[in-house]
């Protein structure tokens, strides 16, 4: 009977990702900071050093074959990011530098039209900095109050609860698919779904989601979702958001500039239509080429192969952590993707950290820009093992040699 590991070929994977066999302070590379950025497979460099030396030329404005052929390529990846996550139309899909200004980007040219004072916008008390602070300044700005579903202990968002902050002043409710900090997954259609009977729109930060889960966002109905491509093996500086066409072409402009425009006089400009009104000036095309084929590359996989070998490496972690004596694992969410959080005793987690790297572990320290939940659970930081299908369950031991090593240090 074929197990879901033999789903992965480890060994072939780990071959596409030449910075896996490297070695960090003279021990294998264990890199487990993947929720933090992913590595890059050779096919996404190839593409990308292929695309800078026979290639290059900017898009959209040449008549000349090298820009148009550029040109149609990125078409193509704006039809790849629809593909992936199940939209309508690729014109959904406004391509931005990463899942911070995406938000930014809603929060501005919708919220900023759109809400009144005395409205509502409802986060959770988990998310990223990036979906947290841009609401809280939006209200500030528009005079909208700002509330937070509360979390139990484990880190699940607590439903009842929610439902009761939903009123019909409610506007915008924007959660994550998948908390960084805990790695628990929110049942996001269940709260676009009690989002939308009071009327709201909402925002799904899927920046955690997209590289994990199979994502469908007319499944889930999402009115708006974001992700970053450097999370999913693309290069930094590009990123996605997927709106509703009518919500898109309801929103004003975002930024002005080249590009965006339709005419332009002294008296007065039109602008482009979507998604070209959200894309001022000279977009990433040789990010958004990465990103082409960094989705090739996933597709390749298979999320559905991927979600299954990641969940038995995050079972796996999180029996042999918790056999650590003095470990306490922070976020216990029944669903969980591959993110573990923890504390050692009373030692600090940068402290945890720099011992780790020692032994080759890169692991992540600090607060995950998620200082709510911080204060949630009552600390300051943690450390972050993020786990991702190119890890193996030998990875885990290294990491866990690598824990009784810091308690050697400290005993
Ligand atoms: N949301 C979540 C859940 C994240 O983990 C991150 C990145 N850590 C972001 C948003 C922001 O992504 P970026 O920094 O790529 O804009």
């Amino acid at each position: 009977m074929s197990t879901k590991t033999e789903i992965i070929n480890i060994e072939q994977i780990r071959k596409d990702f030449p910075i896996l066999s490297t070695q960090m302070n003279g021990k294998p590379l264990v890199y487990l900071d993947n929720a933090a950025s992913t590595q890059k497979p050779q096919s996404v460099i190839d593409r990308l050093t292929k695309f800078y030396r026979d290639e290059y030329a900017t898009v959209s404005r040449g008549v000349y074959a090298l820009s148009q052929q550029a040109t149609i390529e990125c078409m193509q990846v704006r039809e790849k990011c629809a593909q992936l996550l199940n939209a309508a139309k690729s014109e959904e899909i406004v391509f931005v530098r990463g899942a911070t200004e995406g938000i930014n980007l809603i929060a501005s040219a919708y919220g900023e039209k759109f809400l009144k004072p005395g409205d509502e916008v409802i986060v959770s008390n988990i998310e990223h900095h990036a979906n947290f602070v841009p609401w809280q300044q939006l209200c500030k700005k528009v005079g909208a109050a700002f509330k937070v579903i509360p979390v139990n202990d484990a880190g699940e968002l607590l439903l009842d609860e929610y439902k009761q902050l939903l009123t019909d002043k409610t506007k915008i409710v924007a959660v994550g698919q998948v908390s960084n900090a805990l790695g628990t997954i929110n049942p996001i259609k269940e709260i676009v779904a009690l989002a939308h009977g009071v009327g709201a729109i909402t925002v799904i930060d899927g920046a955690q989601g997209v590289p994990h889960l199979k994502t469908d966002v007319q499944d889930i109905d999402a009115d708006f979702y974001v992700f970053s491509g450097h999370k999913i093996f693309a290069p930094t500086g590009i990123g996605v958001v997927y709106g509703k066409e009518k919500l898109l072409e309801a929103m004003d402009p975002y930024q002005y500039g080249g590009e965006m425009v339709q005419s332009v006089s002294i008296e007065e400009t039109t602008f482009a239509q979507v998604p070209q009104k959200f894309e001022a000036g000279t977009t990433a095309f040789a990010q958004i080429i990465g990103l082409g084929a960094a989705l090739d590359y996933v597709n390749k996989i298979g999320l559905d192969n991927i979600a299954a070998y990641e969940h038995e490496l995050l079972l796996e972690a999180t029996k042999k952590l918790e056999a650590v004596e003095g470990l306490r694992i922070i976020g216990t969410a029944v669903n969980k993707a591959s993110v573990i959080s923890f504390e050692l005793k009373d030692i600090h987690p940068h402290d945890i950290g720099t011992i780790v790297d020692q032994e080759g572990v890169a692991i992540r320290t600090g607060h995950h820009c998620a200082q709510p939940t911080m204060q949630r659970f009552g600390v300051p930081a943690t450390a972050r093992a993020s786990f991702c299908f190119y890890n193996t369950k030998e990875e885990i031991d290294a990491l866990v040699a690598a824990i009784e090593k810091v308690k050697q240090v400290f005993s």
